[in-house]
């Protein structure tokens, strides 16, 4: 099959692009470099069936390919709050061209959304039938409320349009390849850690997170792009829960660390806890997590140590200028990221 990634050169669409390029598929690669690199599927290169195509998916695209996996979007809040108005465009916008795209060639779409669409829950564990409790006007509701969007959008071309849609609502998920400036919690404790530096904690720690290895989410993933009929959300998540707090120690423990902590202010409509009630996916999929956050954290470990060998002969050469997390330069990145801000000036006058 040919099948477009869209985000294909971040964290979660690397290991997709890998996975199905090691099944025999065509694999097409789209991103815009925003938070995606080139290392990240640089071993990808050589090989005949893998295409990169760097777009926009806020523009339309017309390609000929029988699924589409929609993962364009920031998924780290840092990255995500940096061009709120460019967040929206990219899940309204951006899932409304894929949607376009599936509808006229035919091809099946799977939309990557999040447990953010549960907001600050009421419920606990979150299963699929809970709506969740969002701030529409918060720093993060361009991300939770453009998921929200880009979801209703998969369901109405459905039932509209009779595409071939399936929703994964995926929950915190870590592994080697998330950028070391992500900003996400996982990947900051653990560059932290083997830096010798303090681990920055934000509110008290007692706030929970259930963290999925990468590889059982791409399995999950594929069984649901697989799965005959499936046009409902499905959560895919590890449902070991854990805080913080423990999180840091479990990261200084295996980073051989001592525990230093610096404590920040929790970050505004920062959820106080996150689990999913996976019953659905173990159902509908037979999917459910095989690798235990310890493990996973082992093999996560490894990647960012080498990382950061590579980053500090870099850093050096570059006198210590900031490195952006994606491969656009700066500059141009800022330019890509202004343009939403440029629009509403325009519009304003
Ligand atoms: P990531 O930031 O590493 O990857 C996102 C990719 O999308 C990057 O390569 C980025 O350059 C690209 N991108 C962003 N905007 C784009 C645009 N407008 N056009 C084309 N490309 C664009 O993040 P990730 O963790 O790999 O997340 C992938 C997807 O999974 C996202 O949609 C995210 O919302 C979703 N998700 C991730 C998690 C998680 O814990 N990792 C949790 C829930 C949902
Ligand atoms: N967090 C933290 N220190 C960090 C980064 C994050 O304590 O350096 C916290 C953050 O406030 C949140 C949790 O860790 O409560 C998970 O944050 P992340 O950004 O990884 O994901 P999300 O908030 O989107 O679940």
């Amino acid at each position: 099959m040919k099948v477009l990634v869209t985000g294909g050169a971040g964290f979660i669409g690397s290991h997709l692009c890998e996975r199905l390029i090691s099944e025999g598929h065509e694999v097409v690669c789209l991103d815009n470099f925003f938070t995606g690199r080139r290392d990240n599927i640089r071993h990808l290169l050589d090989c005949a069936r893998f295409e990169l195509l760097r777009h926009d998916v806020c523009e339309p695209l017309l390609l000929e390919v029988d699924q589409i996996y929609n993962l364009a979007c920031p998924a780290s809040p840092v990255h995500y709050q940096y061009n709120p108005i460019k967040t929206v465009k990219s899940n309204v916008m951006g899932t409304l061209n894929m949607l376009v795209l599936a509808r006229r060639v035919g091809a099946r779409i799977l939309q990557a959304s999040t447990s953010e669409v549960y907001g600050e829950p009421y419920v606990h564990p979150q299963h699929e039938g809970y709506w969740g409790n969002v701030n529409p006007i918060g720093l993060r509701s361009c991300y939770d409320e453009g998921k929200r969007v880009a979801e209703t959008l998969m369901m109405d071309y459905h039932r509209q349009n009779k595409v071939d849609t399936r929703i994964a609502r995926i929950f915190n998920t870590y592994g080697p390849r998330m950028a070391e400036s992500d900003g996400r919690v996982v990947s900051n404790f653990i560059v932290q850690a083997l830096r010798g530096q303090p681990l920055t904690l934000y509110g008290d720690g007692s706030q929970t997170r259930s963290f999925c290895y990468v590889d059982d989410l791409v399995e999950g993933l594929i069984r649901l792009m697989h799965a005959d009929g499936l046009h409902d959300p499905v959560n895919l998540g590890n449902p070991g829960e854990f805080s913080i707090r423990q999180l840091a120690e479990a990261i200084a423990g295996l980073c051989h660390a001592e525990l230093l902590i610096q404590y920040h202010p929790l970050p505004q409509d920062d959820p106080t806890q996150r689990c999913p009630d996976i019953a659905r996916a173990g159902e509908l999929l037979g999917w459910q997590p095989t690798v235990a956050l310890r493990d996973g954290l082992e093999r996560t470990v490894p990647y960012f140590s080498e990382r950061l060998k590579r980053c500090s002969a870099h850093h050096a050469k570059h006198n210590g200028r900031l490195v952006p997390a994606g491969d656009i330069p700066f500059v141009e990145r800022r330019r890509a990221y202004s343009e939403a801000a440029h629009w509403t000036d325009r519009h304003r006058s």
